[in-house]
Order: C-alpha cells, then sequence, then structure tokens
C-alpha cells in the first residue's frame, strides 16, 4: 500500500463502494451492447413468463480445493404461458443438471446464459420447484468488492476467511439464479453452507440451525431470510467468527443487532461497532423503519472493504474512522464515523428495500446512499455539518457522462452517481424548502416502495407529487446529462438580468441568492428574468447549497 502513487491513493480515497472502479472500467470498453448483455440485462420472455418466489441454496465450501458445490432449489410462480426458462451461471462454474420431480430436463446454453425445457405442463398461477445442480471453481475476486467473485484468505492465524462479493458482474459468478434486478424471491433465500468444522458460515436473515457431520468433519449452517432480496446480497462469509450482539429499541421496536468479527478483533469492533446503533438512530429519524426486522441486522467482517449485503452488511474498513482512516469530505467530519458502516447500512433502504428494476436506474442505490453520509453528520453535528460534508463531496465530480446507464443491457451509469447524484438531492431539498416536508418524503419513499423494485420515474414521479413542485427538468439536468447548469446574471441600470445556461431545455430550477446580504429566490428560466435592484452596485452570492455554477457575464 505505501508504494501506491499518490494519484492512486486520491483516486481511492474519493471513491466509495463497489460500482467505482467498475463502472469506470465500463466506459472504457466499447459502448456498444453484446448478445449476452441483452439476454443478461433486458426482460427477455424466457423471465417474465414466471415469477421467483423462493431460493434454497444448498452448497459445500472446500477451501482446499477453492471449489463450490450443490443444489439451488428454486420455486416459481407461472403467470403466463410457458416458454423456455433463462437462468445464468457463468464460468468456470457449471450447471450439471436441472431436475424437476426427479426428472432431468433438456437444457441449452448461450453465453453464461441457460434455458431450460419442460416435461410436464406448467399451469397458470401454480407454484412449481426446479433443483439446479452446480459446481466448480468459481471465479477469484482479485479486487473485491470491486472486481467480484469468491476472495479465498487467511485470517492472523492461518484460518480460511473466504467471502462472496458479486455487485455489478452478478450472484450467477458463484451460483445459478435469474440474474436481473427486476424480480427477487418474494418469500426469500434459505442458505444451507457446509464448512469445515473448526470454521463458521454467516449468511443473511437468522441462523435457524447448525447440523454437525463429525464424519466429514464438517457443519452446515443454515441460514434463512423470509424478506425479498437482491441477488448479490446473498452472501457467504466463512471465518474463525467470534460473535456478540444487542437489542436495538428501533421504530419497530426492538431490532436484533448482531456482530461477527474474526476472533483477533474482537476487542477493537466492540469500540468501533458504536457506529451501528448510531446509524439505525439517525437513518430511521431520515428514511423511516429499518427495513429488515425480521431478519434482523448484522456486521460481518469480510476479508474486503464492504458491502451491503442485506442484514449481513459486510465490513473491511480496519476498524477505523472514514474510508479507510480518510476523510471523502476533507471537511473533517468524514472522520466522525466509520464509512463503511454508515454507507453500507444506508444501503438497506435503498437497494436492498428500495431496488433498481434496471442496473441502468442504479442512481437510486447509490445517490441516496451517499446522501445519507450527509444525514447522519446532520443528525449527529447538526445542519450546516451536513451540508459542508456533502458540498465536500463535489471534489469527486466528474460530469464525464449521465448518471443514468444504458436500459437493458446491464450497464450502469457514471460513478457520479455517488457524489453528484448525492449534491442533487441536497440541491432539490433546498427547492422543496421545508426541512419538515424534505424528510417526510425521504420517509415516504422508503414507506411508498417497500420491498419493491422500482424504476427512476417513480422516484422522480413520487418526489415532485410529494413536494408539490415539479421536480422533472432538475433530474433530467443531473441524471440525464454532464452539464453543470450555470446562472448567468448581470446587473446594470439598477436591474438585475438572470437566466440558466449550459442546462437542458427548459431547465428552471429556482435559486437562492443573497442580494446585499438578504436572501432572495429567483425563478430563473432559460430565457432572461429581470428584477428592480435597490443599489446600483450590491453584492451578489449563489446559496452555496446548489450545485451549480454562477458567471456575471459582464464580469464584476
Ligand atoms: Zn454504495
Amino acid at each position: 500500500m505505501n508504494k501506491t502513487p499518490l494519484i492512486s491513493l486520491l483516486l481511492l480515497a474519493l471513491c466509495s463502494c463497489a460500482q467505482l472502479v467498475h463502472a469506470a472500467d465500463l466506459f472504457k470498453q466499447d459502448a456498444s451492447v453484446s448478445h449476452q448483455d441483452i439476454l443478461r440485462g433486458s426482460l427477455t420472455p424466457e423471465r417474465t413468463w414466471w415469477d421467483l418466489k423462493h431460493y434454497h441454496l444448498d452448497i459445500n465450501v472446500d477451501p482446499i480445493t477453492r471449489s463450490i458445490h450443490g443444489t439451488n432449489t428454486m420455486t416459481y410462480k407461472v403467470l403466463s404461458e410457458e416458454k423456455r426458462m433463462q437462468i445464468e451461471l457463468q464460468a468456470p462454474m457449471v450447471l450439471e443438471k436441472v431436475m424437476q420431480n426427479g426428472q432431468e430436463l433438456n437444457v441449452t446454453q448461450d453465453g453464461y446464459s441457460y434455458f431450460i425445457e419442460f416435461e410436464k405442463e406448467q399451469k397458470i398461477a401454480q407454484e412449481y420447484k426446479i433443483v439446479m445442480h452446480f459446481g466448480g471453481q468459481p471465479q477469484v475476486a482479485e479486487k473485491p468488492p470491486w472486481d467480484g467473485g469468491i476472495t479465498w484468505k487467511e485470517d492472523n492465524n492461518g484460518l480460511p476467511f473466504i467471502a462472496s462479493a458479486c455487485q455489478g458482474i452478478g450472484a450467477s459468478i458463484w451460483w445459478p439464479n435469474k440474474d436481473h434486478p427486476y424480480d427477487e424471491p418474494d418469500s426469500g433465500v434459505l442458505m444451507s453452507v457446509e464448512v469445515p468444522e473448526h470454521l463458521m458460515d454467516v449468511s443473511n436473515g437468522r441462523l435457524i440451525k447448525v447440523e454437525a457431520h463429525p464424519e466429514r468433519k464438517t457443519k452446515t449452517y443454515h441460514w434463512q431470510v423470509t424478506n425479498p432480496i437482491n441477488n448479490y446480497g446473498v452472501n457467504i462469509n466463512i471465518g474463525d467468527y467470534v460473535h456478540f450482539g444487542e437489542k436495538y429499541q428501533g421504530e419497530q421496536g426492538l431490532l436484533d443487532m448482531d456482530y461477527y468479527v474474526l476472533r483477533d478483533n474482537l476487542t477493537k469492533a466492540k469500540a468501533q461497532f458504536k457506529d451501528a446503533t448510531r446509524t439505525m438512530e439517525a437513518l430511521e429519524h431520515w428514511f423511516g423503519p429499518y427495513p429488515f426486522y425480521q431478519d434482523s441486522f448484522k456486521l460481518v467482517e469480510a476479508p474486503y472493504l464492504g458491502m451491503e449485503h442485506q442484514s449481513s452488511v459486510t465490513y473491511g474498513n480496519g476498524y477505523k474512522n472514514g474510508y479507510l482512516g480518510r476523510d471523502r469530505s476533507s471537511t473533517g467530519w468524514g472522520l466522525k464515523f466509520d464509512f463503511i458502516i454508515i454507507h453500507e447500512s444506508g444501503h438497506e433502504w435503498f437497494a436492498n428495500s428500495i431496488t433498481d428494476k434496471d442496473l441502468a436506474d442504479m442512481w437510486i442505490h447509490e445517490s441516496f446512499t451517499t446522501y445519507s453520509e450527509s444525514l447522519f453528520v446532520e443528525y449527529f453535528y447538526g445542519k450546516a455539518a451536513g451540508a459542508e460534508y456533502v458540498r465536500g463531496m463535489r471534489l469527486g465530480i466528474q460530469n464525464d457522462s449521465n448518471i443514468i446507464g444504458v436500459y437493458g443491457a446491464h450497464r450502469e451509469g457514471s460513478s457520479d452517481m455517488y457524489n453528484k447524484g448525492s449534491n442533487m438531492l441536497h440541491t432539490i431539498r433546498q427547492v422543496v424548502d421545508n426541512d419538515q416536508k424534505w424528510r417526510e418524503i425521504l420517509r415516504g419513499l422508503g414507506e411508498t416502495f417497500y420491498h419493491q423494485t422500482v424504476e427512476t420515474k417513480q422516484v422522480e414521479d413520487y418526489m415532485s407529487e410529494q413536494s408539490g413542485k415539479d421536480l422533472s427538468k432538475i433530474f433530467d439536468q443531473y441524471l440525464r446529462d454532464t452539464r453543470v447548469p450555470m446562472l448567468e446574471y448581470f446587473i446594470k441600470d439598477k436591474e438585475l438580468r438572470y437566466r440558466w445556461g449550459n442546462s437542458v431545455k427548459g431547465f428552471n430550477m429556482p435559486v437562492k441568492v443573497e442580494i446585499n446580504g438578504k436572501a432572495q429566490w429567483l425563478s430563473a428560466k432559460t430565457s432572461w428574468t429581470k428584477l428592480a435592484l435597490e443599489s446600483a452596485k450590491p453584492s451578489f452570492e449563489v446559496d452555496a447549497n446548489f450545485y451549480i455554477s454562477a458567471l456575471n457575464i459582464l464580469g464584476k
């Protein structure tokens, strides 16, 4: 790490979680969309005729051979006339066979998409199961969580320390499933993970049973999630874990908060994980009840930075405040909390409860969650501190490409979904100009879209409706355009003239300014508007909380 060039350190400091490096890589590639991208990213007829209900992932993880073998029993409901069924599993993992009622089904392969044909009629409104047998040595994650797959490491005592991380690349990198975000298993996932008997697996939800197999010197840990879960949230973490926990009195009663850390890190974790209940307190205030009381909340130590794995948020921030000890905002506020605990837990509301229906709308995950960091700061250190923090995040904005990605192609947009997206939300808060209303909107999103997969339009429309202000041009400007809007103005003959430049057609965001120290709203449009002034040469300043630029076109 000490040999890392300064520029890399700077870039790393400006990154938040999983998607930044990955997104940057995507834009180096040819923007054309491949056949596999379409199979992977679109709602094909082979996907839409059935509704995913449940997975039972039953696997053995062998640290010696670095392999995973087992089955995924998938329950689904038939919605319309049966077609072939599409699922994904990425090489080098192999789909060995697919069974239904004891009969092996015919399977054809197209890239890493598989198409299953049925022997028996699939009747509309009925539920069925298939059992997918699979195995192999899954892709090793080179740089998790950005370069996903399985991480095989050892702890300080030489014991295996293993974890999955697959945001972006997708859960099909290690197990077969319906690998598209629009459809989540309505009644959750049961995970049965067999590991060497001296190790423990920690997965999502609650531990319901541990079975010992003395003849094989293994144990199987059964973890159950009862709520819908996004595919990339399903995870395994295997190591020499110790547990501690607490109960948190939250908005929906007592929440079980459990922590699993490597044996040697227990003391450090007991001090550092105090930020977990602080997160819960701040984010329940702003976003409403934690969305998974039934499945509990966990922090689980992982051999990489961290990830928003639902109800088992993984942690690898080195028991330091900030982002690996650094302040991404450069304001000092970023060192008041453990970035990974707050950011990845914030995703329980935006990513896990409210999930994008298409990867192109991933701003719904990252913009709100990055924004949640400033809400955490505001809750504990005051409104000015929160605003300073989110403005500090502007250092990382690229304005390189649109925040909204390519639909139907498993293609996310610019990494600006983090820093610029959070500043868009902070700017919208200024426009709403009513803190109580703003909090109601944030909490209303959590309630209205609870446990749903959504499109950007639903979120945008909801925010416009609830605020009573048409925010559509603001969303267009910041999500569908790279330009930072510019307030052009000049003062002449005791008159201010102003308009929006560098903006989308019809951009009409009201903006707050100070003229001679007096706060005033300007209803700016893309054509000139006049305002009579009391003095000939007043001072003029734009409210810093708007992420815009301003230009006196005649100069000072
Ligand atoms: Zn994130």
